[in-house]
């Protein structure tokens, strides 16, 4: 059986502790490997690796840093066709997905490639008499990223990219359903020129997590995953007096005005509430027609596009639409989902949940669902389902989807679907939702923005990528100096003013 070892300090480590998961094939059901789950103790000795390999690394110029990244984006492309078949066999989604997933990340390795320009600091000449004060920022020392299943290329690169370039060692522990990427992305860095013990890979689960929070010598903690985790680790993390961000799940809306073009609104809702088997944080799970007449279009038009889905491995072609969801226990979360829903007495006009697939009846496919009359009171409304469900919610007015979309407990992404750039304005300013798009249905900012949720998406005051994670893994420090001019001055008693 192939096992995903653990690395550090620049090379492969098998596992000590005696503890390990399976890694399932999600199309056949089959364990194709093995993942270690560290114990505190391995957990202990990568740290102090770490921790001992970064201050030559910090002391490195920061372009000499930025070639690193230069050269890891090279090798991302040589190897783009190997990284996304590894992804797809472990996550389960298609071929061109996978790759939109590396490429995703990647894009955040070319935006640290700016990085001797974006941790310049502030100088002011002359702040007094003699007196010049300027600004550093330095990094943090030894930080750590905890992600999930879903992006398993795409997140430890948005977490390890900037971590790195900032002059932070990193410690990486990766989601243990889908380990094989962040090991190879781990060993590409090594390729690229890191210094051994700047990345590390340590595979885990609570265990690992809680080491992490409470190991005095981890600065900061990235950590992206379901909300009640990303409270947990929040919270604990804080407590630790460490500097934490957490992103956490979502139920993203998207509302549909009566002047949309109805075709475009279809096609958005087809991509972003069933591509990847809706395992994404941007998916979108909620449409929200405006007036009846629109609900009732767009109910007759997604129907027959929902039914003919292609649902098949990532093997069978790239004109798959998905896969399989990740694990079993994901299945049975989602069609549990799809059950209550029924009982709950919303309508459902397309059933998946008898979907099969010959050859494959043992894998995690689950068809793809469509929900109407969906109400604010049921779970399916309420709560995240990742998976290729789409739940109708039919509003009267615009306020009435503003408004619904505004009380949800969740608040990472939404999407207005409208001809008519007075409400989209109005939409954007008024909503209380971290990442909007009008008119396009998954509003996943670009590299050189950041991208984060607002209400239970987030915790923590600085977002991913972009200009915040420079922020984020690093601390600024401000020095103020005078330089003799020849003339001694005695003692001061009285506080400097700068008048
Ligand atoms: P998850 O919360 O199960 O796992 C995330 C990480 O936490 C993994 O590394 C896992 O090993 C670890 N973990 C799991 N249980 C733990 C515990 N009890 N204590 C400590 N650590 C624990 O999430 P997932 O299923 O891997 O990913 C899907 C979730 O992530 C969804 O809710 C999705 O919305 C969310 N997500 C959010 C974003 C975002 O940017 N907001 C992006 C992608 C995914």
């Amino acid at each position: 059986m192939k096992t995903v070892p653990h690395y550090i300090g620049g090379k492969r480590v098998e596992g000590t502790s005696g503890r390990s998961a399976d890694v399932f094939n999600p199309a056949t059901g089959e364990v194709q490997a093995q993942v270690p789950l560290a114990s505190k103790s391995e957990l202990d000795a990568a740290i102090e690796n770490a921790k001992a390999a970064q201050p030559a690394w910090a002391a490195m110029n920061p372009q000499k840093r930025a070639r690193v990244m230069m050269k890891f984006v090279d090798l991302l492309h040589r190897d783009m066709d190997k990284l996304a078949e590894a992804l797809s066999a472990e996550h389960g989604k298609t071929f061109p997905d996978a790759k939109g997933d590396v490429i995703r990340g990647l894009e955040v390795a070319e935006f640290c490639i700016g990085a001797p320009h974006l941790l310049k600091g502030e100088f002011t000449e002359g702040a007094g008499s003699g007196i010049d004060i300027h600004s550093v920022r330095q990094p943090l020392g030894v930080c750590a990223g905890i992600t999930p299943f879903n992006f398993p290329a795409m997140i430890p690169m948005w977490k390890f990219c900037p971590a790195i370039v900032c002059g932070n060692a990193f410690i990486l522990k990766p989601s243990e359903r889908d380990p094989s990427v962040p090991l190879m992305l781990a060993e590409l860095m090594t390729e690229a020129g890191l210094p051994d013990g700047i990345l590390n890979v340590v595979h885990g689960d609570k265990e690992a997590v809680d080491g992490i929070l409470d190991h005095e010598d981890i600065m900061a903690v990235g950590f992206v995953g379901s909300t009640a985790i990303a409270e947990y680790v929040y919270t604990r993390g804080c407590a630790a007096g460490k500097r934490v961000q957490c992103f956490g799940g979502a139920k993203n809306h998207m509302i549909i005005m009566p002047d949309a073009d109805m075709d475009q609104a279809v096609d958005a809702l087809i991509g972003s509430g069933y591509g990847a088997a809706g395992e994404r944080c941007m998916a979108i799970s909620v449409a929200v027609p405006v007036g009846e007449e629109t609900a009732d279009k767009l109910v007759e038009k997604l129907a027959p596009r929902v039914e003919s889905l292609k649902i098949a491995p990532y093997t069978a072609g790239d004109d798959v639409d998905f896969g399989p969801l990740v694990t079993q226990d994901a299945y049975n979360r989602v069609k549990g989902y799809v059950d209550a829903g029924v009982k709950e007495g919303a309508s459902l006009v397309v059933d998946g949940r008898d979907f099969s697939l010959q050859g494959y009846e043992d894998g995690y496919f689950m068809g793809a669902c469509l929900f109407d009359n969906v109400t604010k009171d049921m779970s399916i409304y309420k709560e995240e389902i990742f998976g290729p469900v789409l739940s109708t919610v039919r509003a009267k007015t615009y306020e009435e989807a503003l408004d619904l979309a505004m009380s949800h407990e969740y608040g990472n992404g939404v999407a207005i679907f409208t001809r008519d750039g007075d409400t989209a304005r109005d939409f954007s300013s008024r909503i209380n939702i971290g990442m909007v798009g009008v008119n396009v249905p998954i509003p996943v900012p670009l590299a050189y923005y950041t991208f984060g949720g607002w209400k239970r998406s987030g915790f923590g005051d600085l977002n991913q990528h972009g200009p915040d994670a420079f922020r984020f893994y690093t601390r600024t420090k401000t020095v103020t100096s005078r330089w003799p001019s020849g003339t001694k001055e005695g003692a001061e008693f009285v506080i400097p003013t700068m008048n």
